[in-house]
């Protein structure tokens, strides 16, 4: 049977959201958490934005040392010819791309004016990905947005066209969160059957329903006879309403009556990582975690009135669907009620010594490592405006030229390898 995966999609979609943003050291950290917690791939920028050139050159050089392993990384380009060379120039190792083009009337008309027909849409398409083919990629989704207001039997013609040119992947867009459970079942299966490929559902939460449009339309794409691929963002953090949450949406594709043991995961996600990687998003977005949010809220297992504590207490399965060490909780969280020593952009060397020192057993060679560490330490912490996380302060230690390129946002402007990055290794 085919099998369902996750591309997350909170360093693109969860970024360009209005008001949020992250600085690329944090975009590089949720790399490395949806990494370890077994993700197929991440949506991880923009690779024509030239604020992010350094940060995708970097990621991607972490990925080459086997530090990002076994995430994909893949940038999110407009499906236009000019603006994939423009990529592919700035950022020459990129492997994966998706290519987004507007494929609905209401989009073509309304943003084209006129200027271009279907027809011409699906040439711009199949023309961006024989040049992102020829530049080097190895895999290219295509995109088609506001998918769920288009004439399906166009979106056929359009799967078609980007496949006979190469296209892995179909990414199906509710661009405006106006699917339901049962038209997207529905969609999926017939683009499946139609353009019989690899579907990716990419759900909004515009009406509340974008986990359940999500798993409703991977089920549709399997029942069609294809692979679905799931977008989601951490904490559902996306444009306006959001998109569909990773852990929420792992928790229905695992745990739910008719999924649980029937649908396949394509890797396995390891849901233990869910609180660390949901309470990073949070604190780095700095948008607190709904206390009702499944698996991760504050509230997800506390219970007050009498019949449910009594009944959890005597057997935890009476009121609860799933166990909250399976998200990785129930481990005490140390909070600093005395003396405490902070690394921020003013910090100084016997202060951080002490904080990596006794904190976190890291120590440096001499005084100039730390010296050196500690100034990187203060730019990031300029970047980010809050204290950095023990992780990030590791990163930064580990892997002090990588995190000085994540730093500077002025683009090398060359395609030549990096001298500063080539200099890292695994640790
Ligand atoms: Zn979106």
């Amino acid at each position: 049977m085919p099998k369902i995966y996750i591309i997350d999609v909170t360093n693109r979609d969860g970024v360009q959201t209005a008001k949020l943003g992250l600085s690329k050291l944090e975009k590089t950290m949720i790399n490395l958490y949806l990494s370890e917690m077994g993700v197929f791939q991440s949506e991880f920028g923009f690779p024509t934005t030239r604020h992010e050139t350094n940060y995708l050159r970097a990621n991607l050089r972490l990925a080459e040392l086997g530090v990002i392993s076994p995430l994909r990384l893949e940038g999110w380009l407009r499906a236009i010819s000019s603006d994939v060379e423009l990529g592919f120039k700035m950022v020459p190792g990129l492997k994966h791309v998706n290519l987004s083009i507007s494929t609905s009337r209401q989009m073509i008309d309304g943003k084209f004016k006129g200027k271009k027909s279907r027809r011409d849409i699906i040439n711009e398409m199949t023309a961006a990905v024989d040049t992102a083919y020829r530049l080097g990629a190895e895999t290219v989704g295509v995109n088609a947005e506001d998918a769920s207001r288009t004439d399906i039997d166009y979106l056929i013609e359009y799967g078609q066209a980007a496949k006979a040119h190469g296209a892995v992947r179909l990414r199906y867009c509710d661009t405006l969160g106006y699917d339901d459970p049962f038209s997207i079942y529905e969609a999926g299966q017939v683009l499946a059957k139609g353009v019989a490929l690899p579907i990716e559902l990419h759900c909004h939460g515009d009406l509340g329903m974008a986990v359940a449009n999500s798993v409703a339309g991977a089920r549709g794409v399997i029942d069609g006879g294809q692979d679905a691929y799931i977008n989601t963002t951490l904490n559902g953090i996306g444009e306006r309403a959001g998109n569909a949450d990773l852990v929420a949406t792992v928790l229905a594709l695992t745990k739910s009556k008719s999924f649980a043991g029937k649908y396949e995961l394509g890797q396995p996600i390891d849901l233990t990582k869910s609180w660390k990687i949901a309470k990073f998003a949070s604190y780095a977005f700095g948008v607190p975690i709904p206390i009702n949010q499944p698996g991760v809220g504050a509230n997800a297992f506390a219970h007050e009135s009498g019949i449910h504590a009594d009944g959890v207490l005597k057997d935890p399965h009476n009121y609860e669907l799933y166990g909250f060490e399976e998200l990785g909780r129930g481990d005490p969280e140390m909070v600093e009620t005395g003396r405490e020593i902070c690394a921020g952009e003013y910090s100084g060397i016997s202060g951080f010594s002490h904080i990596m020192g006794e904190r976190m057993s890291w120590h440096f060679k001499d005084k100039e490592e730390a010296q050196e560490i500690l100034e990187l330490v203060r730019y990031a912490n300029v970047l980010s405006h809050k204290p950095l996380v023990e992780d990030e302060l590791l990163f930064i230690a580990r892997y002090p030229h990588t995190a000085k390129r994540l730093l500077t946002m002025t683009p090398l402007g060359s395609a030549e390898p990096d001298p500063i990055l080539g200099t890292d290794s695994r640790l």
